[in-house]
């Protein structure tokens, strides 16, 4: 294997449920093209890996030397694989992402989840700032609750590329709550933008079908919203504070759409964060990501940097 250079251009590829962004980045994280298509979810995987190849296509230029891929699902970056995956994407879980993506481009792949891939950049960048070291707990709390976890500056991947899924610890506040993974009383049935959803509806026995709904109540004074808002929120800064201890975290991010609905929501997660931490970390407080809307792309073209590459030919590949 030869080293990626760092002065050469690599395509990095964010697979949303909706929406495939691809973007051409050169030294020092210029964005020089982009390019943006359709997510064929209901065709399934191969559909998915083709577009993927016509997005990275579209920004191609001589000199490219590699794609970086953040896809959601959990995704194994050493087997380059996605090991489990909700049916966003038709028969998603399973497929070779990074040997299937080579095969189809003739250039080496590395892929990540695609928080993972954002929490890199975060960390990229905090390095940079600080001279390295960082231990960062990053969580985006949205549709479902996901995240990352770096160490001393290493992210962490673990065991089938399963760390950092933030919204699978049990919390206290979501005691008999069903889980998206089959489980119960775990942080996303309730601190996940559906959830905070589902707790105004049980306790208020009035209907709302999303969290802007939920916001928009509790802004005109409606206990209920404002209880399920301050519920959810307290969850999550409890459940980061916890893991801040237990990893030594000097930084801690929150990011995705749940983060912004207001400063009911901000200010109480940060106070139950907060309460939670040892007398060396009280200084901590969460932070938004510094990155803007280019993270993800930026993110995943970061990735052949640190990651196994997946070269076409090798691994299983095939034309
Ligand atoms: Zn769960």
């Amino acid at each position: 294997m030869t080293a990626h250079r760092p002065h050469d251009a690599v395509i990095g590829l964010d697979l949303g449920g909706t929406k495939i962004a691809a973007a051409l980045v050169g030294t020092g994280g210029a964005v020089l093209a982009r390019h943006t298509l359709p997510t064929p979810a209901a065709e399934g995987a191969e559909s998915v890996l083709d577009s993927l190849a016509e997005a990275a296509r579209k920004v191609w230029t001589p000199g490219v030397t590699a794609i970086g891929v953040a896809a959601a699902g959990v995704i194994d970056p050493r087997t380059g694989t996605v090991t489990s995956a909700t049916d966003t994407i038709r028969g998603w879980a399973g497929t070779a992402l990074a040997a299937g993506l080579a095969a189809r481009t003739g250039l080496p792949v590395a892929c990540d989840n695609d928080v993972r891939a954002a929490a890199a950049a975060e960390l990229d960048g905090q390095q940079v700032a600080d001279g390295g070291g960082t231990t960062l707990v990053y969580a985006a709390v949205g549709t479902g609750v996901g995240g990352a976890v770096a160490v001393d500056g290493r992210m962490l991947h673990g065991a089938a590329g399963v760390a950092g899924h933030l919204g699978h610890l049990p919390s206290p506040e979501a005691e008999q709550l069903p889980c998206t993974c089959g489980a119960t009383g775990h942080l996303e049935a309730l601190a996940a933008g559906p959830g905070i959803t589902a707790h105004y509806v049980r306790t208020s026995g009035v209907a709302a079908d999303r969290l802007e709904t939920v916001a928009a109540r509790a802004a005109q004074g409606d206990p209920h919203a404002r209880a399920a808002i301050v519920l959810g929120a307290r969850a999550v800064g409890r459940a980061l504070g916890g893991l801040a201890n237990a990893l030594g975290a000097d930084r801690v991010v929150v990011a995705g759409g749940v983060a912004h609905i207001g400063t009911l929501y901000t200010d109480a997660l940060d106070a139950a964060f907060a309460a939670e931490l040892l007398p060396p970390l009280r200084a901590l407080r969460p932070v938004p990501p510094r990155g803007g809307h280019d993270s993800a792309v930026l993110g995943a073209a970061a990735l052949p940097r640190t990651l196994p590459l997946h070269r076409p030919h090798t691994n299983g590949a095939r034309r």
